[in-house]
C-alpha cells in the first residue's frame, strides 16, 4: 500500500526500451532512489512491465554520465561548444553544399527531437540527409505498408492479437523483445486454449513455450512461405472475392508470381517439412480471426520489403485486415521509432507522413515552416551515410543519442569513416562509447528521466514521456540542442520555449488542414496548451477533432479511463493510393546465392537493450546472460570440435568476434546466433556488428543483419 505523500511524488511516463511502450509509474524517493511500477492505466501493459522494464530504477545513476560539452576532449561552455558546431555546419555547407552535412539520429530519441532536427536538415539546411538507427529496425515494414496501402499505416491494434485464434508470429522472438506484448498475448491463451499459436523462426526461441506450431524456417524463406500461403487460400476458396475486388488491384498479378510455390518447392526453399507446412496452411486458411506479426526477423533482410508485402498479401486476399483480430501487424523495435517516422525522420519522407518526392507536400511543409529551402530528392539512408562518409563526401556529420560504432554492420569501417570525417559532433547521454570515442565535439543530452516530449508505440499511441528528475551537469533536452544551433546558424523558426510548444508545431502541421492527412492527421492534439501537454493520456491516432475531447477531459476522468478509443484502418477499403485500393505485390524470393558456409544472425537477448549503456549498470539485468555467445547446433559443434563454453571465432569479409559457445538443440544446423549488444568496452573481441555484412533490401535500405554469409571455428589463442 503506498502513502498519500510516494502516490503525490508519482510521475506517469513511458518506458524507454523497446517499441511496445509500456506506462510506467516513476516515483522519485527521499535518498534519491527511485520506485517503479507498470501504470495500470495504459492501454499498452495495463500495469505489466518486463524485466529491463521492472530494474529502470537501478539504471539512473550518474556514473558514466556526459555532464559537460567538450571540445577536443576538453570541457567548455555550452556557447563555445554551440558556436563551434554551428560555425562549422556553415562553413561545408558554403563550401560543399547542404549534401555535404549529415544527422544520424536515434529510434530513442523523442518526437520533439526528431521533429527539431528534421525541420533544420530538411527545410533550413536544404538537405535530406537525415537518417536514423530506426532504418535497422522497421525500414522494410514502412516501405511494405507504403507499397501495399499507398502510406505507413499500422492497420491494427494490441488488442487484435488478444481477440484472434490465429496468432502468427514470424521472424519476431516477441517473449524476450517485446515481453509484455508476449504475455498478453499469452494470457489471453490461457483464457481462450482454442486459440493458435505458430512461430517462424530458425531458432526455438523462447517464444516457442507458448507455440502450437514451430516452423524452422531457413533465413529469407519468408517470402516462398507466403506465396505458397496465398497460392493455398486460392485453391482452397479461402479468398474474399468481393474484398479483393472492391478494395485492391494487382490479385493477378501476385497469384501469378506465387503460382510456382507447391508445396514441394516451398518446402526446399525453407527447410520446413511439407508435414508442418499442411498444418499452418491450414490452420490460417480456416482460421477467420488471424493476426501475423512481425518484426527484425522480417525487416533486418536483403528482401524485407517482399516478405512484408508477402504477408499483406495474405491478409488482403482473406479480408483479413482492420477488423477486430485480424491483420499484418508490424512491431518496431524501439521506443520512438514509430514517432520518429511521423516527424519525417527517415531521409526518404517528409514529416506528417508526407512524400519527399510529392511537389505539392514539399511545398505545404515549406509554407507551413515558412523555411527558406526544402528537400527535393530524398536523402541518405543509413549504411549509404556512412559509405559517403568514408568516401569524403560528408564534411560535418552530427550523431545524436546511437552508438553506430557498434550497431551498424560492417561497423569497424563505420569507425574508420568517423576517424577520417572531418567534423563529428555527438550528442549522448553517456560519456564513453565507442562512438563518442570519434566526436570532435560532444553535447551532454538529457537522458530519460529527465526528458519531456513523446514517444509513439508500434500500435500508434502517442504517449508522454515525462521528467521526474532534475537535469544533472548542463544536460539539455536534445530538441534544445538543435534549436540552439538551428538559431546560431541564423535560421528563424526555433525560438521553442519547452517541448510542448514543439509538440503543438507538429500536430498544427499534421492536421488535416495543413498536411491534407490521410492517415497520421493529429490535428486534435494541437493547442493544447502547457496544462493540455502536461496532462496529455495516452492516444492513439489519427486524432482528428472528434476525438480530442478525452484528451482535454479533467484529469480525473483519464486516469480513470482504462481504455481509449482505438481507431483500425482498412475493414472497409479505403486505401491511401490516389484510387482508395490496396495493392498487392507481386513478389519474388532472392535469387539463390551460393550457400553460406554459416548464416550468422543477430538479435537481442531478453534483459539488455542495444548496446547495454544502460541496463549493463543493473547488476540484475546482466546476471541473465552475463556474457556474449554463439549459440549453435550440436551436430555443428559436434562436427567443427566445439565443446559448450569453448571459445568460438565467428568471422566474415568483414571482421571477426570471439565468443563462447552455446551448444543447444534449438538453432538450426549451419546457423550461428550471436546477440548485438556487446561493446568494446565491456567485451572488446565480441562486437558483431564488426561481422556483420552491408547488404541491404534494395526497396527500403534496411540491413540484412540476420543473414551474414562466414565461419565459426574453434578459437585458439596460438
Ligand atoms: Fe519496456 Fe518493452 Fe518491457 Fe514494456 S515490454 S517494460 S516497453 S522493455
Amino acid at each position: 500500500m503506498k502513502h498519500a505523500e510516494e502516490t503525490a511524488r508519482e510521475v506517469k511516463t513511458t518506458c524507454p526500451y523497446c517499441g511496445v511502450g509500456c506506462g510506467v509509474l516513476a516515483t522519485p524517493r527521499p535518498d534519491g532512489s527511485v520506485g517503479i511500477a507498470g501504470d495500470p492505466d495504459h492501454p499498452a501493459n495495463f500495469g505489466r512491465l518486463c524485466s529491463k522494464g521492472s530494474a529502470l530504477g537501478e539504471t539512473l545513476g550518474l556514473e558514466e554520465r556526459l555532464l559537460h560539452p567538450t571540445i577536443g576532449g576538453e570541457r567548455c561552455d555550452w556557447d563555445t561548444a554551440l558556436d563551434r558546431v554551428a560555425t562549422t555546419f556553415q562553413a561545408a555547407i558554403a563550401e560543399h553544399g547542404p549534401h555535404s552535412v549529415a544527422f544520424y539520429l536515434s529510434g530513442q530519441l523523442l518526437t520533439e527531437d526528431y521533429y527539431v532536427a528534421n525541420k533544420l536538415m530538411k527545410g533550413f539546411i536544404g538537405s535530406a540527409n537525415i537518417d536514423t538507427n530506426s532504418r535497422l529496425c522497421m525500414a522494410s515494414s514502412v516501405a511494405g505498408h507504403k507499397r501495399a496501402f499507398g502510406s505507413d499505416t499500422v492497420p491494427g491494434t494490441y488488442s487484435d492479437l488478444e481477440e484472434a485464434d490465429l496468432v502468427v508470429l514470424t521472424g519476431s522472438n516477441l517473449a524476450w523483445c517485446h515481453p509484455v506484448v508476449y504475455q498478453r498475448i499469452a494470457a489471453a491463451k490461457a483464457v481462450r486454449p482454442q486459440m493458435k499459436i505458430v512461430v517462424i523462426d530458425p531458432r526455438r526461441t523462447a517464444t516457442c513455450e507458448i507455440a502450437d506450431l514451430h516452423l524452422p524456417i531457413r533465413a529469407d524463406g519468408d517470402v516462398a512461405l507466403f506465396c505458397g500461403l496465398l497460392r493455398h487460400l486460392v485453391e482452397e476458396g479461402a479468398t474474399d472475392e468481393v474484398y479483393v475486388g472492391e478494395h485492391t488491384t494487382g490479385f493477378a498479378e501476385a497469384l501469378a508470381a506465387a503460382e510456382r510455390w507447391r508445396l514441394s518447392a516451398v518446402a526446399e526453399a525453407t527447410g520446413i517439412a511439407k508435414s508442418a507446412l499442411t498444418a499452418f496452411y491450414d490452420l490460417f486458411t480456416r482460421t477467420g480471426k488471424a493476426v501475423t506479426v512481425y518484426s527484425q526477423g522480417v525487416n533486418q533482410s536483403a528482401s524485407g520489403t517482399d516478405k512484408v508485402n508477402a504477408i499483406i498479401n495474405c491478409h488482403l486476399a482473406t479480408g483479413r485486415i482492420g477488423r477486430p483480430g485480424m491483420g499484418p501487424f508490424s512491431i518496431t523495435g524501439q521506443p520512438n521509432a514509430m514517432g520518429g517516422r511521423e516527424v519525417g525522420g527517415l531521409s526518404n519522407m517528409l514529416a506528417a507522413h508526407m512524400s519527399i518526392e510529392d511537389a505539392a507536400d514539399r511545398e505545404r511543409v515549406q509554407a507551413f515552416w515558412g523555411s527558406p529551402t526544402i528537400a527535393a530528392t530524398p536523402g541518405l539512408k543509413a549504411v549509404e551515410l556512412f559509405e559517403a562518409v568514408a568516401a569524403g563526401r560528408i564534411k560535418a556529420l552530427w550523431i545524436a543519442g546511437t552508438n553506430p560504432v557498434v550497431s551498424m554492420p560492417d561497423a569497424d569501417a563505420v569507425g574508420r569513416a568517423l576517424a577520417a570525417c572531418p567534423f563529428v559532433v555527438v550528442s549522448d547521454v553517456i560519456a564513453r562509447t565507442d562512438t563518442t570515442a570519434y566526436a570532435d565535439v560532444l553535447l551532454p543530452a538529457a537522458a530519460w528521466g529527465e526528458k519531456n516530449g513523446t514517444v509513439t508505440n508500434s500500435e500508434r499511441r502517442i504517449s508522454r514521456q515525462r521528467p521526474f528528475l532534475p537535469l544533472p551537469g548542463e544536460a539539455r533536452p536534445d530538441w534544445a540542442i538543435f534549436a540552439s544551433v538551428a538559431r546560431r546558424m541564423g535560421f528563424f523558426g526555433f525560438e521553442y520555449g519547452s517541448a510542448g510548444e514543439v509538440f503543438d508545431e507538429h500536430a498544427r502541421l499534421s492536421s488535416y488542414e495543413n498536411a491534407g492527412s490521410r492517415d497520421f492527421d493529429i490535428g486534435g492534439l494541437a493547442g493544447l496548451g502547457a496544462s493540455g501537454y502536461d496532462l496529455m493520456a495516452p492516444t492513439q491516432w489519427p486524432v482528428r477533432g472528434a476525438v480530442r475531447d478525452p484528451v482535454r477531459a479533467p484529469a480525473t476522468d483519464r486516469q480513470a479511463g482504462r481504455h481509449t478509443q482505438e481507431t483500425r484502418f482498412f475493414a472497409e477499403g479505403g486505401y491511401f493510393h490516389a484510387d482508395g485500393r490496396a495493392r498487392f505485390v507481386a513478389v519474388e524470393p532472392p535469387a539463390s546465392k551460393t550457400a553460406p558456409l554459416f548464416t550468422i544472425n543477430t538479435g537481442r537477448v531478453r534483459d539488455q537493450w542495444h548496446t547495454m549503456t544502460r541496463t549493463g549498470l543493473s547488476a540484475r539485468l546482466s546476471a541473465h546472460m552475463p556474457e556474449p555467445f554463439a549459440e549453435l547446433h550440436g551436430e555443428d559443434a559436434a562436427r567443427l570440435g566445439i565443446a559448450p563454453a569453448d571459445l568460438v571465432e565467428i568471422a566474415s569479409s568483414h571482421g571477426r568476434a570471439v565468443v563462447r559457445a552455446l551448444v543447444t538443440d534449438r538453432q538450426r544446423p549451419g546457423n550461428v546466433f550471436v546477440p548485438m549488444h556487446w561493446t568494446a568496452r565491456f567485451a572488446p573481441s565480441a562486437r558483431i556488428g564488426a561481422v556483420a555484412h552491408a547488404e541491404r533490401d534494395p526497396v527500403s535500405g534496411q540491413p540484412a543483419l540476420k543473414s551474414t554469409s562466414g565461419t565459426v571455428r574453434r578459437f585458439s589463442a596460438a
